[in-house]
């Protein structure tokens, strides 16, 4: 998995990300919504809310709703995937949730619901953390007040090498994997999940190293933000002037 010269299986080095695009706003008919591409992840996200909350006696009077689903396209994976949820969905629309609800202003919409569908249409390991870092930019696209934009990225082991963003392959063949999820503007961390064996030092280098890998992440998150608000501003500028 990893040459001698230090490259992994696909040329990445043990501290490079594989390369990322977003894509934010695409889809008509959600409030919000964003597209990633992590490696040969391909994720689409729809937001939809504030809205009433189904069923209804689920609202709360303190604070809004906010419900993550997950779901695996049966064509997203080398074998098709059962089209029914799996236990791994529902685990992960939990996690997700839970990594994403702590940025969103939730006690602004008491009684409201805000739900986020996640379709991954191609999966090649670390689908919660590319989902985590789409979920966020199109909870931003909807207007929906947050504290920061949330950003995952795990790293993990493989060959006895502390490694950042495992692919699938690294993931079933690896000895660890450590994905997190991080505000980065207050340093919390919303998720931190361990699968396989760690020493102490090995988890002290693997989590430092997520947490730069996030950053890296969030300078993109960031700037594909804001190309999407100057492109927009730019279109509302030239309609203006067709009309003037
Ligand atoms: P993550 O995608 O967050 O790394 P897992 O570690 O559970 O989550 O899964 C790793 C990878 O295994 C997925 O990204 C996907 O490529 C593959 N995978 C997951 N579930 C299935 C499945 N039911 N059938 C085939 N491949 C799957």
């Amino acid at each position: 998995m990893i040459d001698e010269a230090g490259f992994r299986f696909d040329g990445r080095r043990w501290d490079e990300l594989r390369p990322i695009k977003f894509d934010i706003g695409m889809l008509e008919k959600a409030n919000g919504s964003a597209y990633i591409e992590w490696g040969k992840n391909k994720i689409l996200v729809g937001v939809f809310g504030p809205r009433e909350v189904h069923p209804r006696h689920l609202s709360r009077v303190d604070k809004a709703v906010f419900r993550c689903r997950y779901h695996m396209a049966p064509f997203s994976t080398e074998e098709r995937k059962n089209p029914a949820p799996s236990r791994r969905e529902i685990e992960l629309s939990k996690i997700i949730t839970e990594a994403i609800e702590p940025s969103v202003f939730t006690e602004l919409y008491p009684r409201i619901g805000i739900d986020v569908y996640i379709e991954v249409l191609q999966s090649d390991g670390g689908t919660r953390c590319a989902s985590i870092t789409a979920t966020s930019l199109a909870l931003a696209d909807a207007g929906i007040p947050i504290r920061d934009l949330v950003v995952a990225c795990a790293s993990g082991k493989v060959e006895g090498q502390i490694v950042l963003d495992l692919s699938n392959m690294e993931d079933q063949k690896g000895e660890a994997d450590l994905p997190i999820a991080i505000m980065p503007r207050t340093n919390e961390v919303s998720l931190l999940q361990m699968d396989g064996n760690l020493t102490e030092d090995e988890f002290d280098k693997a989590f430092k190293l997520a947490i730069e890998g996030c950053r890296k992440v969030y300078s993109l998150q960031k700037e594909s933000l804001r190309n999407k608000y100057i492109s927009l501003k730019e279109a509302i500028n030239t309609e203006v002037k067709s009309e003037e």
